[in-house]
């Protein structure tokens, strides 16, 4: 047996999702929607089911899906791409697991800032490489360039990057990309940049990514993720977009993790991909507005509750809302006597995390909003 998978504990999503559902309780724990897919897409995949094909799919992706993304990114962020550059992949979860493996040797360092996604460090180690964790600092989570440098060693090959940012909802600015760019260029890096949210953003942010940054084309491995853009999680479609280089290395750790997806969850994500984009900006709304109700519903039920302005997620300081339990505590105390999941921001960092946060998903109906409140306001009540 391989001595990481027994040191490893069950993901933080799958443990809270299990939670929810032995003690029936509203889900604010793993991060998905409880609405909002685009009808026309289901539609697109229910005849791509019956009517196309339901073999192998090419194990780059179907012709019709990576193009679909090469033109929506030239579209939205102005990146020059084609078809060439795009690897489909089962979720953004396999586009990291193949850019890792492409790029990752048995003695480098990565580059994670903490707290960072569950996924990064095992399957870093799983490359035979060492996370270095660079933790960001609440509340303003920023990254700071004197503490990239200082985590930069002789055998540092990458750097796993993260924007917007889960868990803290943060999405960070042209300084801190700068420097992002500016140290993997001096230090001749490869940046994995994670931007499976870059369409989730609220209150009128702009997205930029690395890709469009200088030196980076040639060094960037963007993951996205049609789970985020339409809302369709468990669809696990999702794909690597970079150089025709790192593309085709990526591909070549794809076609050994799962060879190809679905043809039709493809087909259906293409056909969204080319419908036009008038859906993006209600939807943002949407999740602008949720965003509001659960911040409105804890702060008057006493919790201090972070800013957010992207992801589905936001953050309540436990210590600062009168709670002295640490967050592995009161998550485990909200699901079974209040009726909450939630998710300890401590699971995000091995080294020193902050374990006064924990972090909530407001992409949900107004009913489930309510209900989960009403049930964090039970918990405050018997945790204070
Ligand atoms: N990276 C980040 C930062 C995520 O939040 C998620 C999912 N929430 C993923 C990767 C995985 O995406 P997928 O579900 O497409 O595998
Ligand atoms: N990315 C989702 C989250 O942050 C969970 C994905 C998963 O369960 N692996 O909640």
């Amino acid at each position: 047996m391989h001595p990481l998978y027994q040191q490893m504990a069950t993901s933080v999503f799958e443990r809270m999702s299990l939670a929810a559902a032995k003690h029936g309780a509203v889900n604010l724990g793993q991060g998905f929607p409880d609405f909002g897919w685009p009808p026309e897409i289901l539609d697109a995949a229910a005849r791509a089911v019956i009517e196309g094909s339901n073999q192998y799919a090419p194990s780059r992706g179907l012709p019709a899906l990576r193009e679909a993304v090469a033109a929506h990114y030239s579209r939205h962020q102005g990146l020059d791409l084609g078809a060439e550059n795009i690897c489909v992949t089962s979720g953004a979860t396999e586009a990291l697991a193949a850019a890792i493996l492409a790029t990752v040797s048995p003695g480098d360092e990565v580059i994670i800032f903490t707290p960072a996604y569950d996924a990064y460090a095992p399957l870093i180690r799983r490359a035979g490489g060492t996370p270095v964790e660079v933790p960001l600092q609440p509340p303003g989570w920023r990254i700071e360039r004197a503490a990239l440098e200082a985590a930069v060693s002789l055998e540092t090959r990458a750097i796993i990057f993260n924007n917007p940012h889960n868990p803290t909802g943060r999405l960070f600015d042209l300084d801190e990309l700068a420097t992002l760019a500016e140290v993997a260029v001096a230090n001749d890096l490869i940046v994995i940049s994670d931007e499976v949210w870059e369409h989730i953003l609220l209150d009128g942010q702009r997205f930029t990514p690395v890709a469009s940054l200088a030196g980076m084309p040639e060094r960037t491995l963007k993951c996205g993720s049609a789970g985020k853009i339409f809302s369709l999680t468990g669809w696990k479609i999702g794909w690597l977009a970079a150089s025709t280089e790192l593309a085709t290395l990526a591909a070549r750790a794809h076609q050994f993790l799962t060879f190809a997806s679905a043809p039709n969850l493809q087909a259906a994500v293409a056909y969204g991909m080319n419908d036009g984009d008038a859906w993006l900006q209600p939807m943002r709304d949407r999740f602008a507005r949720a965003r509001d109700r659960m911040t409105q519903g804890l702060e008057a039920a006493g919790f201090a509750v972070l800013p957010s302005a992207s992801t589905y997620f936001l953050c309540v300081d436990l210590a600062a809302s009168g709670i002295s339990l640490d967050d592995e505590a009161f998550a485990a105390q909200a699901v079974a006597q209040a009726g909450v999941a939630v998710v300890p921001l401590s699971a995000f960092a091995e080294r020193d995390p902050p374990k006064h946060m924990i972090r909530l998903c407001f992409a949900k109906r107004d009913e489930t909003i309510d209900a989960g409140v009403e049930a964090m306001a039970k918990a405050r009540n018997l945790m204070t």
